[in-house]
């Protein structure tokens, strides 16, 4: 999204997701919750606008029909366009509810187009709550006024992850144990790769077998994110910050 588009995201507006075609004309009728949001959460009643977006047709001004609460939306104009998500997949070791309801927002925030769990030899949980990581990636979107949806992916062992993956993709492998070196320069030594995938692990770190075993994957980069341990959800934000900055959409004006 160029930097001109920038300027014209409306941040004060508030915004909602809708999972409808967004046209000129469209009437919504909005469910009990998207009520609840608009009326009880956002202040806002019928006669009053709010911009929507469904992840596919860009970003529309609405007006909210109702009598009291607001139960349906009439669609208006287009205020923006639809914009992609640079190929940016986030790996990670599910953690425990809170950090990870964090750590699910902070990769949106962040640009990821896609959020894998991947179940490691000490990865803290063993069921992940896919819809609960989607109502989070939907909420980050809306409060940052980004219009591509992040996908959530099912969790699958870190194996089989790997087996499964496209050729030619970049792994940037967040390796607590990797040797302090300058993390700018790593990934700006990288292979161009038709995507990048960053993997960070869980609070126990990776055991030496998932350690040798990403090592030996083709187009592997390991980053060090410095002489300090970070814990999984702060590391989360570092590696894609710098992936962002170096190889992805924060460079461009
Ligand atoms: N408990 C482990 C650290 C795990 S931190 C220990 O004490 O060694 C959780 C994850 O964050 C790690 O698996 C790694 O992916 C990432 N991480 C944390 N600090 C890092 C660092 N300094 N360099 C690279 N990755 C790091």
């Amino acid at each position: 999204m160029p930097q001109s588009d920038l300027a014209k995201v409306d941040f004060r507006s508030p915004r909602l997701y809708v999972d409808a075609p967004l046209h000129e004309g469209a009437e919504i009728a909005l469910d009990r919750d998207q009520a609840n949001y608009l009326g009880n959460v956002l202040r806002l009643a019928a006669g009053g606008t709010v911009l929507v977006f469904n992840g596919r047709d860009g970003e529309w001004r609405a007006a909210i029909g109702g009598r009291k609460r607001p139960d349906q939306l009439s669609i208006a104009g287009r205020t923006r366009a639809q914009a992609a998500l640079p190929d940016l997949t986030y790996a990670f070791a599910p953690l425990k509810h809170a950090r990870l309801d964090y750590m699910v927002q902070k990769a949106v925030e962040m640009g990821a187009a896609r959020l894998q769990p991947v179940l490691t030899r000490f990865t803290q949980v063993s069921r992940v709550n896919g819809e609960r990581m989607r109502a989070n990636a939907i909420e980050a979107a809306e409060q940052c006024g980004i219009l591509a949806l992040t996908a959530v992916d099912e969790p699958q062992p870190l194996e089989r992850w790997l087996s499964q993956r496209a050729a030619g993709r970049l792994l940037v492998f967040c390796d607590e144990d990797a040797p302090v070196a300058d993390p700018v320069a790593a990934l700006a030594g990288a292979p161009k790769g038709s995507g990048i995938d960053v993997l960070v692990g869980p609070e126990g770190g990776f055991s030496e077998d998932e350690r040798s075993l990403l090592r030996r994957q083709t187009g592997t980069l390991i980053l060090s994110l410095g002489p300090r341990i970070l814990r999984a959800d702060t590391a989360a934000v570092a590696a894609l910050a710098l992936v962002e900055a170096v190889l992805g959409d924060w460079r461009r004006s």
